[in-house]
């Protein structure tokens, strides 16, 4: 199993295993910054049968502050 494999192989809703991956790209970019530039691709593994989407996910994570840190600058 390689790092780059989602962990989910089956659609949830009709059992399907004919999953598209696809990608997000500029307005629908996930960025870690409330304004301003940057931010990490979204993933996005959906259903080819029902349209559901089953997991998002982004290429760069360790971009992103841990939750803690953002309580604490916030707050
Ligand atoms: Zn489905």
């Amino acid at each position: 199993m390689t790092t780059n494999q989602p962990p989910v192989q089956r659609c949830q809703y009709c059992g399907s295993n004919d999953l598209g991956l696809g990608w997000q790209h500029g307005e629908a970019i996930v960025t870690f910054k409330k304004h301003g530039l940057g931010g990490s691709r979204l993933h996005s593994l959906i259903c080819r049968r029902c349209r559901a989407v089953l997991y998002q996910w982004v290429t760069e994570p360790h971009k992103f502050p841990p939750v803690s840190n953002c309580t604490t600058n916030q707050r």
